[in-house]
């Protein structure tokens, strides 16, 4: 992306427009020039000379609407070109999953890649250089390939996707977005893994249309959070914010990798779940969970009731503080939830104060496996979709004749 737009003012306000209009297709997938008309609040004539540049940058498609059973003249459908394309990349302690994204968002390809053992982050550019190896013709050819979405299990600055710390890939200062962009030649932007599911959850989840939004999800690894207010990812100053997982729920609480005592994750985590469950699958975790709780299970339900408990102490916290419309809820916390829900949603009621806890509603995450797929895409297509015009290689001239 460019560092800054050059040009005169009505070249600026154009390719804001451009923005503008390319960001509601890609969220959207198919809309209506008389929608986009509605949303923007620009007049007819405008949508329709932004949307024809969009179609001679190859960004969108514009397709006849059905004609039957419409009353009055129809409106084109406006859908992005899924010939553009993100790849994304998230290691994991046992994996590296590398996905194909189109713009609009559907996931075309998602591959998990086994490792023996945790990767190092030289290990994760090496497979990921050696898998976009394998599909560098259709990358080349078949697609327009903006870069690459990289989520990361842990701390990624901001200002230079250096990953400060990744506790359970055991990285610590690790430049794996410059390794990966020298290895790969392609465009790399960094995040951590539950900011990308919150970005995910509110563009096409349990989130979408809500600008005000916290996602927690819980996994083997402890409980990462994001949180998204008024529409943005709150990054804070170095691009940390959101990590739920450590704040106090418990101070007389056990170690915490971090340094503390009593974090929310070393409290409510999966693993006393699964012993209590006599379970080592975690994916047979939830039916077993709810199950057990539903007998009245004494042990489950004592677990439960504590975890649900601490889980709620940390939301109201965050209810107090952010006034969130929604908090989603991914991974083992969604299982915790559907265990107990009204437990939950009463407990955090109980310990919020009256205002913010008025408006906001706790929901289970549904993106299920994707979630990082489709959030790590989103970080890729930004600098595209913030100046769509910047993606014009050769077209200067049906640029300029399209104003
Ligand atoms: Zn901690």
């Amino acid at each position: 992306m460019r560092a800054e737009l050059r040009g005169n003012n009505l070249d600026l306000v154009r390719r804001r427009n451009l923005s503008l209009i390319l960001g509601r297709v890609h969220a959207l997938g198919a809309v209506s020039r008389a929608q986009l008309t509605r949303e923007t609040g620009l007049n007819r004539s405008t949508i329709a000379a932004l949307v024809a540049e969009l179609v001679q940058l190859g960004l969108v498609l514009e397709t006849e609407p059905d004609q039957t059973n419409l009353v009055g003249r129809p409106s084109p459908v406006i859908v992005p070109s899924d010939r553009t394309v993100a790849i994304t990349v998230n290691p994991e302690i046992d994996a590296v999953s590398i996905g194909l994204v189109a713009l609009g968002g559907r996931v075309i390809r998602q591959v998990r890649y086994d490792t023996r053992h945790i990767p190092t982050a030289r290990e994760v550019v090496d497979i990921t250089a050696a898998a976009i190896d394998a599909m560098r013709g259709e990358l080349e050819t078949t697609y327009r390939t903006v870069g690459i979405g990289l989520a990361i299990p842990g701390l990624v600055r901001a200002d230079d996707q250096l990953v400060t710390l990744a506790p359970h890939l055991e990285w610590h200062n690790e430049p794996v977005g410059d390794m990966l962009r020298a290895a790969t030649g392609y465009e790399v932007v960094a995040g951590n893994d539950a900011s990308l599911g919150a970005i995910a959850e509110s563009m096409r989840g349990a989130g979408r249309g809500i600008d005000d939004l916290v996602y927690l999800n819980g996994g083997a690894s402890g409980i990462g959070g994001g949180i998204i207010a008024g529409g943005v990812l709150l990054g804070g100053t170095s691009g940390y914010a959101g990590e739920i997982g450590h704040t106090l729920v418990n101070s007389t609480g056990a170690a915490c990798h971090c340094g503390a005592v009593g974090c929310l994750e070393t409290e409510v985590s999966r693993g006393p779940l699964l012993d209590v469950l006599g379970l080592d699958q975690p994916e047979l975790l939830e039916e077993a969970l709810l199950e057990r709780y539903a007998a009245g299970d004494a042990e489950v339900v004592a677990l439960v009731d504590r975890q649900t408990g601490y889980l709620a102490r940390a939301l109201a916290n965050t209810v107090n503080v952010f006034n969130p419309r929604l908090i989603v809820l991914g991974g083992f916390l969604g299982s915790l939830y559907a265990a107990a829900p009204d437990a939950l949603s009463e407990a955090v009621s109980s310990l919020a104060m009256a205002g913010p806890r008025s408006e906001v509603q706790l929901v289970r995450a549904t993106l299920g496996n994707a979630i990082l797929t489709v959030g790590a895409a989103e970080i890729a297509f930004a600098p595209l979709i913030a100046d769509p015009a910047s993606s014009a290689v050769s077209d200067k001239d049906a640029v300029s004749a399209s104003l």
